[in-house]
């Protein structure tokens, strides 16, 4: 093995910025070694990864998943240890990888996220939904273990390198900073008048214009409360309170976020909307990494538009705010009633505009006190779920 080479680990590599890693990943032979890769139930990807990326560990849903994913391996790629669960996601992110991308889909990827903090090495966060629920938990462990926290999302990537060098936590005034401005596309219904959304279908929904991503993160562009839940996120991440983080909608997704300074210079930072450009920001960090990704072509692009998020149509954003501005549990409790409107909403069981009005019924209903532990949290996340189902339910019984 190379001495410089850096060890690596997928948490969710069958998914969208999974795949989107290995992508960059492949484009620097012998500077990466993978230790682990995990998928849930896309036993085939998870297969042909592993044949391509001989990780010493991969790990699936289940027993039987786990046996399915040893059969397709074979004798040729027996070096390959498979696990399965709770246990097997556990040791997957505690492998001592140098870099953990934290890259599973909703509150599932929260304990394999604060398990990789634990560990102390780089961890690249794309999972929103961890900081969203835990945010304080989430940064505790960090401070405690003194991991590198570096975030996956376009637009806290993008944060992230437009703030000043002296830029402290939670302190942004001390350099400079005003304002941190989030770009949202506006989704697939952007201009959708609002009676046609009461209509509108999951493949409707999962079309975003200008990105490519999993269903749920789709259905919560579509919805604007990805914003949201970034919203928060940028908070936990850059120690921002929500009166100084605004979000301004930008069709192109080309601006993916600014900062602005008390001098009245603001700072984007542009490219293509390609998610192997954040990775490969992060994975080679303070460094550039080539990343596949075309250059700009500004003046084929010819104009960049900026507009006010419409919080009628879109609810959801306010939410989030205000979920934010109540602190304690209430962004947990958001994050919750949000995760079951969307798969009722896929599962076509909730109209599209009833998403917002579940999580509002369910903020209004599930208790949002502090928290003090993970398992507390869980405790709070379990019992706004059940909340929010209550209500799908009617819902869905008045259709
Ligand atoms: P996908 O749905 O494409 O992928 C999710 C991954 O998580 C897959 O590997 C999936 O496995 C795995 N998974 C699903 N459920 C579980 C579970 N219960 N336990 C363990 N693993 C599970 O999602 P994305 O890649 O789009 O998003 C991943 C995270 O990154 C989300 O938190 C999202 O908000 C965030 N993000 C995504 C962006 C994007 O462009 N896609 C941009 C910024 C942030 P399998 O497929 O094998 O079942």
């Amino acid at each position: 093995m190379a001495l410089d080479e850096t060890t690596i680990t997928i948490l969710g590599a069958t998914g969208s910025i999974g795949t989107s890693t290995l992508d960059v990943l492949a484009r620097h032979p012998g500077r990466f070694r993978v230790r682990a890769l995990t998928g849930y139930r896309n036993i085939s990807l998870l297969a042909e990864q592993c044949q391509l990326f001989r990780p010493d560990l991969a790990v699936v849903a289940d027993a039987e998943a786990a046996t399915a994913l040893r059969e397709r391996l074979g004798a040729e790629c027996d070096q390959v240890g498979v696990l399965y669960g709770e246990e097997g996601l556990e040791q997957a992110a505690a492998t001592g990888a140098d870099v953990t991308v934290a890259a599973i889909v909703g509150a599932a990827g929260l304990r394999p996220a604060l398990r990789a903090v634990a560990d102390g090495g780089r961890v690249l966060l794309a999972n929103k939904e961890s900081l969203v629920m835990a945010g304080a938990l989430f940064m505790d462990a960090v401070a405690r273990s003194g991991a590198t926290l570096l975030p996956l999302d376009s637009e806290h990537n993008a944060v992230f390198q437009c703030l000043p060098g002296n830029f402290c936590r939670g302190r942004p005034v001390d350099s400079g900073v005003t304002r941190v401005l989030l770009t949202a596309s506006g989704g697939p219904f952007r201009t959708t008048p609002r009676p046609e959304l009461e209509h509108v279908k999951p493949e409707q929904a999962c079309a975003h214009p200008n990105w490519s991503m999993g269903r749920k993160i789709s259905v919560d562009s579509a919805t604007l409360m990805n914003k949201g839940l970034e919203v928060i996120e940028a908070s936990w991440l850059f120690g921002i309170d929500a009166d100084h983080l605004d979000v301004v909608v930008h069709p192109q997704s080309i601006v993916h976020s600014l900062v602005e300074y008390v001098d009245g210079t603001m700072l984007a930072q542009m490219s293509n909307p390609d998610m192997r450009t954040p990775i490969a920001h992060a994975l080679g960090w303070p460094e550039r990494l080539a990343s596949g990704v075309a250059p700009l072509d500004l003046v084929g692009l010819g104009r960049l538009e900026f507009q006010e998020p419409d919080h009628d149509r879109f609810p959801c954003l306010r939410l989030a705010y205000r979920a934010l501005r109540a602190g304690g549990s209430a962004p947990a409790v958001l994050n919750a009633a949000n995760e079951e409107a969307v798969s009722a909403f896929l599962e076509e069981r909730l109209p599209f505009m009833e998403i917002a009005a579940v999580i509002e019924s369910t903020l209004e209903h599930a208790s949002t006190g502090d928290v003090s532990d993970v398992q507390e949290l869980l405790a709070v996340d379990g019992s706004a779920r059940q909340v929010a189902r209550d209500f799908i339910r009617r819902a869905g019984a008045t259709q």
